[in-house]
């Protein structure tokens, strides 16, 4: 059986599937009769050694990807789960009050976050949320209904759901993950932006399919045409596995071209970055030869946890990323929290436009603190580096007024306290707002440079929506609207006569057909997903700047995106062309 959803991530993959089900929320009765009191505590006891060993794995798994600080996290949160005191206040709730297992739980929970919550020091205040989440962890082994455990799987699977979070994918081990799939979700959806960052193919809008497949059936999922199927014969099987195999040759050919300048025919150098979510990205962009980190999604630190990284925890991240790329430069975007990257411990109430609301930057200047939390990390962490900070989300001249007073005190408090930092570190904006985008001319005055984020651009510019599967054919960069507006940004940075620079670092900078086209709007930075890097590199290093402006103006000419999409396709020397 054949199912066709949006192509999200692009590969090939077959393995078993493993269907993520919603997590029931079903209340129990509150209390019980004091025979039942004993079997109700055992009933705590084993889901409390249940959660110990989810936590286990998922410490281990952690430290095999390196990843010290989570794991860290993790084992403090196993010490709280194993700590006598919490399972004594439950079993004198249990026998002494009578309270079912999850109300028990429930309450002696809350009792010690309320505790850890009124204290003064801030070190052990936010504790409180680490102990809700145990609590979480525990209720979820409680009902028996807790899920599959992602940190404890053994084999590759295909992850199939209604809808995978960013979160989810984000705390996922990509080794384990053949590919996901699910009902709903766009394009640049940030699970599918993920997905490619980690190289995992993903099927996205995928309706139907949560009904169709079993768990262990062999599915194929075939990301770059967003096709899945069901019910393969052997000898289709062998020939996927045969063009994965040859798919792993092309990518083995291209890793020649790491060490090679990002120079046109016509000796114009290009600066041709990665997309990055944590420092384990920046490993990967050098390994791939990245010019730089043109995006940094510093908000993925603040995910899949119950508080807000600390200053300390945030500078070890920046300047772990800055080392790793050793003098090359790292945009560090600040935190672009909302929209579908949803933090549940910043209790910000549900909207019915989050893409429109509080989001990005105007979370940061509504709460200086938690925005000079971050600047002072990043300022901290550009001494060990070549660091340029980004603002996201900017629609006016004044937020990057706002944003920058917040920078200069968090300078100043640096300078009071004798911490090191780079006086001159470049300050950029995310033009993905159309106002700015058309104010380019202005913006371009307050700023070191731009970089265009085409996921949220095209977005805002065509009015539709990038998650909502029901629209995604709308959902289209190649529309001459969204592209006249990355040429008014490019012209823009063009005038600064070589000081500033406008880049891209939306999906649209990783898309082989829009290579020239970006070239020749004038687009000088380029920042893609690791994965995607050499594959353009190619085409940048084969093709001429001037060849390039000749096709941008003519595309600029045609009315459609149909119209470019095709020039643009046979534009493309024959060789490049993607299959
Ligand atoms: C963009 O909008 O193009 C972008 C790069 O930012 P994000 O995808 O994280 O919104
Ligand atoms: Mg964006």
């Amino acid at each position: 059986m054949l199912f066709q959803g949006i192509a999200a991530a692009p590969g090939l993959a077959i393995a078993p599937c493993l269907k993520l089900r919603p997590v029931a929320t079903g209340e129990s009765p509150q209390t019980i009769s004091r025979e039942q009191a004993l079997a109700e505590f055992d009933r705590v006891k084993s889901a409390v050694s249940q959660a110990a060993s989810q936590l286990a794995a998922i410490a281990a798994a952690a430290k095999a990807r390196g990843d010290q600080l989570r794991a860290d996290i993790v084992e403090a949160q196993s010490m709280m789960l194993l700590d006598p005191v919490l399972a004594e206040s439950v079993e004198e709730k249990i026998t002494n009050q009578l309270l079912a297992a999850p109300h028990a739980v429930r309450e002696a929970i809350e009792e010690q976050a309320a505790i850890l919550a009124a204290l003064e020091d801030d070190y052990l205040r936010e504790r409180a949320g680490d102990v809700r989440d145990i609590g979480e962890r525990l209720l979820a082994c409680l009902s028996g209904e807790s899920g599959p455990d992602l940190a404890s799987l053994t084999e590759a699977v295909i992850l199939v759901a209604v809808e995978i979070t960013p979160s989810l994918l984000a705390s996922a081990d990509p080794q384990k993950i053949a590919a996901i799939v699910a009902e709903t979700g766009g394009k640049t959806s940030h699970s599918a932006i993920l997905a490619k960052n980690m190289a995992i193919p993903a099927v996205l809008g995928c309706q139907g399919i949560m009904a169709a497949v079993v768990d262990g059936e062999q599915v194929l999922v075939d990301g770059s045409n967003g096709q899945v199927e069901t019910g393969l014969t052997p000898a289709q099987a062998e020939s996927v596995q045969l063009e994965i195999q040859r798919h792993i040759a092309a990518q083995q050919e291209l890793t020649l071209l790491a060490d090679r300048q990002t120079c046109t025919l016509d000796g114009v150098h290009i600066e041709l970055a990665a997309n990055i979510m944590d420092p384990k990205g920046a490993a990967q962009a050098v390994k791939v030869g990245a010019d730089g980190v043109g995006l940094y999604r510093t908000e993925f630190l603040f995910m899949d946890r119950s508080f807000a990284p600390t200053e300390q925890e945030q500078f070890a991240a920046y300047r772990q990323v800055l080392e790793t790329m050793a003098g090359k430069p790292v945009i560090i975007r600040t935190m672009d929290i909302g929209g579908d990257k949803e933090i549940p411990y910043m209790n910000n109430p549900p909207e019915a436009n989050p893409f429109l609301g509080y989001r990005a930057i105007r979370i940061c200047l509504q709460q200086p603190d938690l925005f000079m939390t971050q600047l002072r990390a990043i300022l901290r962490a550009s001494a060990f580096g070549k660091a340029r900070i980004m603002y996201p989300m900017i629609a006016s001249l004044e937020e990057v007024q706002a944003a920058n007073k917040i920078l200069q005190q968090a300078k100043q408090s640096l300078r009071q306290e004798g911490i090191a930092f780079d006086e001159a570190v470049p300050v950029g904006i995310m033009v993905e707002i159309p106002s700015a985008a058309v104010m380019a001319d202005q913006l371009i005055n307050v700023v070191d440079f731009f970089s265009i984020g085409s996921n949220d651009l095209t977005q805002y510019t065509l009015a539709v929506d990038r998650l909502n599967e029901k629209v995604s054919e709308l959902y289209n960069p190649f529309q001459p609207g969204v592209l006249r507006l990355i040429r008014l940004v490019a012209e823009a940075a063009e005038h600064s006569g070589g000081a500033k620079f406008a880049g891209i670092c939306g999906e649209l900078a990783a898309d082989p057909r829009a290579t020239l086209l970006l070239l020749g709007l004038g687009v000088t930075e380029l920042s893609v997903n690791p994965p995607a890097l050499l594959p353009i590199k190619k085409i940048i290093t084969s093709v001429s700047l001037s060849y390039a402006k000749e096709v941008a103006s003519a595309a600029l000419q045609l009315p459609t995106a149909a119209a470019i999409e095709s020039y643009l396709a046979q534009a493309l020397p024959p060789d490049l062309r993607p299959l």
